[in-house]
C-alpha cells in the first residue's frame, strides 16, 4: 500500500502560539506536534494573546471602580461586547451576554425560554440536555438533510413551540444545517430560531440578522481566545424575564436583606466578577476572523478535508456522516478503519506519531446510536493547520494498517495508553 502524494502544499491562514511545539514520542525523541483536535479545543492565535498582554498592565475590576484602571477596563469590556456583537451581525437590540462557554449559554437559554422547544435527536449534549425536562420536543432526524427539514417543519406545524434550537455546524460530522431556511420554518409557524455555533462560528461567517438566528451560543476557547469566556446573543426579552443565571454582585439595580431589585441583561446573567481578559480575547480574535472567514478558512479547510477524505478513502477508512445531501461541511472528519479500535488508533497516532486527535463519541451519544458506530476517531483542523498535518496523519495511519503499532498498548478498560509509557508530561504548562 502506498498512498498517492499530494502536491501543492496548503499553508496556515494565521499564526497560533505553539505552532512548531515539539512533544516526546515513546520510541525516544521528539517530534513536531500535530494539532488535529480544534475542535475540541483551538490553540490561541498570537494576536489575542498580544492583546491578553496589552490589557494586564492596567487589569481591574470591570464596573466596580472609580480608578483610572478599573474604568479603562469596563470600557474595554463593554467595547469588547460591542465587537462581538458586530462580528456576529447581531441586531441593534440584541443583547451580548459573556458566559463561561456554549454549554453555559445554552444552559441560560433554557431558564429563558417562555414555552416548548424543538430539537433533533441528534444534538450534542449541551443542546441536548437542557432541554429534557423542560417541554424539550424532539424529532428524529432522517435518512437525509431533505426528510430532516421537512421532519422539523412537521413538527412545527403540529403543536405551537416557542423555540426551535440546532447545531450550526456537527462536531461529529462537521455537517451544516441550513439556517436561513430553517429561521424561515421557525419564524412562520411563531418559534424562534437558537444555533449552537460552537463549531460554526470559528469556520464560517454568521450573520445572525441576515439569516434569520434568534439566539447563538459559542465559546471563545473553539475560536482561538481560550480565556474562559462564550457567549449567548440574541432578544433581550425572554432574557430580562428569567431569572438571574447567576445571583450576585453586579445582577442587582437594589438589594434589601428580604428583597432585590434584579438589573436587566447583559448584566442581569453576568452576576459576579466579569471575565475581562476572556472579552477582550475574544474580540480580538473576532478581529482577526472576520476578514478570513468568507473565503479563506473556507477554502482552507475545504482542501485539507479533501486530501483527508480522498487519503482516508485509499485505507479503506469509513467516514461518518449523517446526510448525504448536506450542503456544507466544516473542517471536521470523523472516520473509522476496518477492524481498528478507535481508542487504539488515537494513543498510538499520539504515542508513536505526536499526533493529536480526539476518539470516542464526543459528548454525542445519540448521534452515535443513529451512525451505528460505537465510537470513532476525529480530526479537525484550523487556521494553524497545513497539508503536511494530514500528510503525517494519512502515513501513520498507512503504518498502523500495513506494520501495526510498533508499542504495547493496554487497554481498552480505563481507556487505550502505551504501555510502558515513557514520555513525561511536562508540568510546566
Ligand atoms: N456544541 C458543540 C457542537 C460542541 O462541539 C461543543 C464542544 N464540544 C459544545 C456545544 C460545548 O462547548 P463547551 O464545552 O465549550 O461548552
Amino acid at each position: 500500500m502506498s498512498l498517492a502524494v499530494e502536491n501543492s502544499p496548503v499553508e496556515p491562514l494565521a499564526l497560533v502560539v505553539g505552532a512548531g511545539q515539539c512533544v516526546p514520542v515513546v520510541q525516544g525523541g521528539q517530534v513536531r506536534y500535530v494539532n488535529l483536535d480544534y475542535a475540541a479545543s483551538a490553540p490561541a492565535l498570537d494576536s489575542v494573546v498580544a492583546q491578553v498582554n496589552q490589557t494586564l498592565p492596567l487589569y481591574a475590576s470591570v464596573h466596580r471602580g472609580a480608578g483610572y484602571a478599573s474604568l479603562a477596563c469596563t470600557a474595554a469590556y463593554e467595547q469588547a461586547r460591542a465587537e462581538v456583537a458586530a462580528f456576529l451581525g447581531a441586531r441593534p437590540d440584541d443583547v451580548v451576554v459573556f458566559t463561561r462557554n456554549t454549554t453555559d449559554a445554552l444552559n441560560m437559554l433554557a431558564s429563558a425560554v417562555p414555552g416548548p422547544v424543538i430539537h433533533l435527536d441528534t444534538e450534542h449534549h449541551a443542546n441536548l440536555l437542557p432541554w429534557q425536562g423542560r417541554g424539550g420536543r424532539v424529532v428524529t432526524a432522517q435518512a437525509t438533510l431533505a426528510g430532516t427539514m421537512a421532519a422539523i417543519e412537521a413538527e412545527l406545524a403540529r403543536s405551537p413551540a416557542a423555540l426551535l434550537t440546532v447545531t450550526g455546524a456537527s462536531n461529529v460530522t462537521g455537517e451544516c444545517l441550513p439556517l436561513a431556511e430553517l429561521a424561515a420554518l421557525a419564524h412562520a409557524r411563531g418559534a424562534r430560531l437558537a444555533v449552537d455555533g460552537a463549531q460554526l462560528v470559528p469556520h464560517r461567517a454568521v450573520d445572525m440578522a441576515a439569516t434569520g438566528i434568534d439566539y447563538l451560543a459559542l465559546s471563545g476557547h473553539k475560536l482561538y481566545a481560550p480565556f474562559g469566556i462564550g457567549v449567548l446573543a440574541g432578544p433581550r426579552d425572554w432574557l430580562d424575564a428569567a431569572p438571574p443565571h447567576l445571583a450576585g454582585g453586579g445582577a442587582v439595580r437594589a438589594v434589601t436583606p428580604q428583597t432585590v431589585s434584579w438589573a436587566d441583561s447583559p448584566a442581569r446573567h453576568e452576576g459576579g466578577t466579569p471575565n475581562l481578559l476572556g472579552a477582550v480575547a475574544l474580540a480580538a480574535a473576532c478581529r482577526e476572523l472576520a476578514p478570513l472567514l468568507p473565503g479563506p478558512v473556507t477554502a482552507h479547510e475545504q482542501e485539507l478535508t479533501r486530501r483527508l477524505r480522498s487519503g482516508l478513502a485509499e485505507l479503506g477508512g469509513t467516514r461518518h456522516a449523517l446526510w448525504p445531501d448536506a450542503g456544507e461541511s466544516v473542517g471536521i472528519v470523523s472516520f473509522t478503519l476496518p477492524g481498528v479500535e478507535p481508542g487504539l488508533l488515537a494513543a498510538y497516532l499520539s504515542a508513536e506519531h505526536g499526533i493529536g486527535v480526539r476518539d470516542g463519541r464526543f459528548c454525542a451519544h445519540p448521534l452515535f446510536a443513529r451512525l451505528g458506530v460505537t465510537s470513532a476517531v476525529r480530526a479537525s483542523v484550523g487556521l494553524g493547520s497545513r497539508s503536511e498535518d494530514i500528510d503525517r496523519l494519512l502515513g501513520a495511519l498507512e503504518e498502523f494498517l500495513v506494520t501495526g503499532p510498533r508499542w504495547h498498548y493496554a487497554g481498552p478498560d480505563g481507556g487505550w495508553s502505551p504501555f510502558p509509557d515513557t514520555r513525561v508530561l511536562t508540568t510546566q504548562l
